[in-house]
């Protein structure tokens, strides 16, 4: 084949692959979109003493708003790419940027930073109308258009001193570093990534929150005594003001070793009991106790690895940037073009991969709910689960397709059955035969 067929067949291989995975994510919204509908009018048996009526059909129209706001922003956003690539949108910025700024580390820099800006533009009008047309409709949103404005400029200025430098650095890898510098991009990359894990909880989220120590309490005592049981070190237990930008409750462990610190959102406080904050605490605890958090950094970093190599050799392959539109500078370095292009190609991609990511970290949930049930109360756990299923409107009936492909979480139905079905959780669980 000539380079002008490798560029034709990875022309059309990619457009491929952009046209099936929208169909694809169209198609499971479709499915999830008229299960949940077909579900509305009566709550699932297992949940009727739990969740009223009117709270499972706000669940489902809530749920069916998101997946309708959902298909305009897969349908942009593949617009959006093809834009980029096959119309020649990105060698247009490219011609404009390296006429304005020079193709030298300056010019590249300027690329990616025109690319990062454009993107931002094209992104906000969507999340302004997902914050106060879809979340406030259904009474989640707690922005005002001012602290809306304010967030987005503190964001804008810590991407600015976080990202820019990083860019530089990579940008500078890339020239100096030979024909192995993707090796030494993501050693880069990856150094970085584990130092926002201590800088991030420290540093950067306190611009955004305040973090107050968890008050004396019972929460803090079960809290404690639980840390203590499963012997795990922490360095604090927070109260974030989470109200603040969304009713939508939420907790997290975040940093690492003996940074690491617990964080629950103040409405996670307002919505559960002690006992129940305590199972959710176990949950967490269960996700480090098995390794999970390890498992996933490695599985990252690895991915990441491949992905650098793939972009070391794709970068110097012309069809690579022919096939996508763009023609490549031809006396000077396309690094800015080939990371910018990589962006692009990988989640066109990636769609396809999401069922694999996705059963691993069910598999994870439900190992975390197991070690939950094992030293602390499963069944306050799945009162938890209930609660903040029922006060989030997420679903109880989900699409089974859908779920495959996007829950990060099991459905609450088997997450409860999982629960429920340990011999911890219940001393004389035995089944009671189904009535005929
Ligand atoms: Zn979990």
């Amino acid at each position: 084949m000539s380079p002008q067929h490798f560029a034709l067949a990875w022309s059309v291989l990619f457009a491929s692959a952009l046209i099936g995975g929208t169909a694809l994510k169209l198609w499971l919204a479709q499915r999830q979109q008229r299960h949940v509908l077909a579900h509305r009018e009566a709550v699932p048996a297992p949940f009727r003493d739990s969740i009223s009526l009117e709270a499972h059909q706000k669940a489902a129209d809530y749920t069916v708003a998101k997946l309708r706001f959902g298909l305009w922003t897969t349908l942009f956003s593949a617009m959006i790419v093809l834009v980029w690539t096959l119309e020649g949108g990105l060698h247009l910025l490219n011609t404009w940027v390296s006429s304005t700024f020079g193709t030298a580390l300056g010019g590249q820099l300027a690329l990616l930073v025109a690319f990062a800006v454009i993107g931002a533009l094209l992104d906000l009008p969507w999340d302004i109308a997902r914050t106060f047309g879809l979340e406030a409709r259904f009474g989640f949103n707690r922005q005002t258009p001012r602290s809306y404005a304010l967030d987005l400029l503190k964001n804008t200025l810590v991407s600015a001193v976080l990202m820019l430098p990083l860019a530089l650095l990579v940008l500078w890898i890339m020239q100096v570093a030979g024909g192995w510098w993707w090796l030494w991009a993501w050693a880069g990359l990856t150094a970085f990534s584990l130092l926002m894990m201590v800088v991030y909880p420290l540093v950067i989220a306190p611009l955004f929150n305040k973090f107050q120590p968890l008050p004396d309490g019972e929460v803090k005592t079960r809290a404690q005594a639980l840390m203590q049981r499963c012997n795990f070190a922490l360095s604090g237990l927070f109260v974030m003001d989470g109200s603040r930008r969304s009713a939508h409750a939420n907790a997290y462990f975040t940093g690492m070793g003996a940074a690491r610190r617990v964080v629950l959102f103040d409405t996670l406080l307002g919505q559960l009991s002690p006992a129940q904050i305590e199972g959710v605490l176990a949950h967490e605890v269960g996700h480090y106790k098995r390794h999970h958090i390890r498992k996933r950094m490695v599985v990252m970093f690895g991915v990441s690895l491949a992905g650098f190599a793939l972009l070391g050799w794709l970068s110097n392959q012309v069809w690579f940037y022919v096939g996508l539109g763009v023609m490549p500078n031809l006396f000077a370095p396309n690094h800015a073009l080939a990371l910018i292009l990589f962006s692009l190609v990988l989640p066109v991609f990636g769609v396809f991969f999401s069922p694999l990511a996705a059963a691993t970290s069910r598999k994870h949930e439900f190992e975390a709910d197991a070690y939950a049930a094992q030293h602390s109360d499963a069944r306050a756990l799945g009162e938890a689960l209930v609660t903040l299923y029922r006060d989030n409107a997420s679903t109880l009936t989900p699409d089974p397709m859908y779920v495959r492909f996007y829950y990060s979480h099991p459905p609450a139905l088997q997450r409860l059955e999982r629960l429920g079905a340990l011999p911890e959780a219940a001393p004389n669980s035995t089944h009671t035969p189904a009535t005929a």
